[in-house]
């Protein structure tokens, strides 16, 4: 069985290792030693200010929202993975979609022009598959008009613009080290910014709420990563650095083989790609749904990521309506893809799409 990805396993030996850590010292949360080796390590490879580990994702989110002073609406994409949205419902902000750029499908900045209001407090896009594209614009909009950009980069671990870290183009950047992703420890994710107020408010928060100076001083959630999350992630991260150039082998097979009529994600120049997703887009729907199944029926899972396009969702009553966001959502699938995928069976994927799309 083929997968649309499967998460790096770590050297065993290197592993216990780490947990060994844990024996040593019988600390398993609330900041411990390997939490802030692995916080360290992360700082340097992002060469960031502040990486705060965290326990997932989405909750990097949520406390990333939580840092904001008041309440108000949110731009943000239709078109990424839910817990981006839904973590702003959660928190008490309201959502607004503001529709994507069908080439490279992030949010585009014309289309958050428009929607900024007096009620607007920030705009949060995602950068879709791990691409940077417009968010030095959008950054530009967001200082413009007094608003925090807080960006969804989990998948964009490794990714590099115009030289920089990508986690450079927003005030806050949030990642997910969850187990699918580039870097994970099986759950866990990291809040990172260079804002060093904003860094201290939110390590607070991630710990109910009470400051250096042991006061409850804000509404916080736990929010901690724990020691055993920290010990996997210190085991797979070289692992996950070396994984890029296998991934890019794979990457460039797909786009070299696959035939012309479908298209891909267009990356801006002057970026650093770390080929974590495939996703190829079909001309039609139909096409897409047919070409999956004959995959699925050789045993073989590619993912419709991002499906459905997330204005079209009851839980955001929305009114607004994303036409690119729902068109591309409709038409778009994701390879697998990971280190040791086999080129055998990269060739047998590619032939089951040719073969079908004429
Ligand atoms: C994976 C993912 C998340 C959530 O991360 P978890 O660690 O699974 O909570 C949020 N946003 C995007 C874009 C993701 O792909």
């Amino acid at each position: 069985m083929i997968n649309v990805t499967k998460p790096i396993i770590p050297n065993k030996r290197i592993f216990y290792k780490n947990l060994n850590k844990i024996f040593q010292t019988a600390i398993f949360s609330n900041n411990g030693y390997l939490v802030r080796k692995l916080e360290k390590k992360l700082q340097k490879y992002f060469n960031m200010k502040h990486v705060i580990c965290v326990s997932n994702g989405t909750v990097a989110l949520q406390v990333a929202y939580l840092s904001l002073e008041k309440k108000g609406n949110i731009i943000t994409s239709p078109f990424t993975f839910i817990s981006s949205v839904s973590s702003i419902s959660t928190q008490g902000f309201a959502p607004v979609f503001a529709d994507i750029d069908v080439n490279n499908l992030n949010i585009h900045p014309d289309n958050i022009k428009k929607l900024i209001d007096k009620k607007t407090l920030a705009v949060s896009p995602t950068a879709v598959f791990g691409n940077p594209y417009n968010l030095d614009n959008i950054y530009k909009i967001c200082k413009k008009n007094r608003l925090k950009m807080i960006l969804d980069a989990s998948h964009a671990f490794g990714v590099r613009y115009r030289n920089k870290s990508i986690f450079e183009f927003a005030d806050i950047s949030t990642i997910s080290f969850h187990a699918t992703k580039q870097f994970h420890t099986a759950e866990g994710g990291a809040i990172i910014t260079n804002d060093s107020k904003l860094a201290k408010k939110m390590r607070a928060i991630i710990n109910f709420g009470i400051n250096e100076k042991s006061q409850i001083e804000y509404l916080g959630l736990n929010g901690k990563m724990s020691e055993l999350n920290a010990a996997l992630g210190l085991s797979v991260f070289d692992f996950s650095k070396k994984a890029i150039t296998k991934r890019k082998k794979i990457f460039q097979f797909y786009v070299e083989n696959i035939s012309k009529e479908l298209s891909f994600q267009e990356w801006p120049a002057n970026s650093k790609n770390n080929f974590l997703y495939a996703p190829i887009i079909f001309e039609n729907e139909k096409l897409l749904l047919s070409i999956k199944k004959k995959l699925n029926d050789i045993d073989i899972y590619p993912r419709r990521y991002f499906y459905p396009s997330l204005d079209k969702l009851k839980i955001f009553q929305s009114n607004q309506k994303c036409k690119i966001s729902n068109n591309i959502a409709n038409r778009i699938l994701c390879l697998p893809i990971y280190s040791d995928l086999r080129m055998i069976d990269c060739k047998r994927i590619i032939s089951v799409i040719n073969n079908n799309i004429n």
